[in-house]
């Protein structure tokens, strides 16, 4: 079951960060995230990422600037605190 949860809650990360989903399954996902520490690491990366393509590209981000943000941000990942 928790294997589950966690799929269902990876593959509605962008949507749920975009605001794009119902207030229900946004509600079981914030729940599954206090219980399950990789997958709030994992949406905690998601959002980062968001932010700073936010920051940065103010139309619509290109999917290779994405992958390349991406990649930045995993070689970085040790210097992100923590
Ligand atoms: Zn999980």
């Amino acid at each position: 079951m928790g294997k589950q949860n966690c799929q269902d809650s990876l593959a509605h990360v962008y949507f749920y960060l975009d605001d794009e989903i119902g207030r229900l399954r946004k509600a079981r996902i914030k729940r599954h995230l206090k219980k399950c520490p990789p997958c709030m690491g994992a949406f905690s990366f998601e959002s980062r990422l968001k932010a700073i393509v936010r920051e940065r590209v103010r139309e619509e981000p290109q999917p290779e600037v994405m992958d390349r943000l991406r990649a930045f941000l995993k070689e970085n990942e040790s210097g992100f605190g923590n």
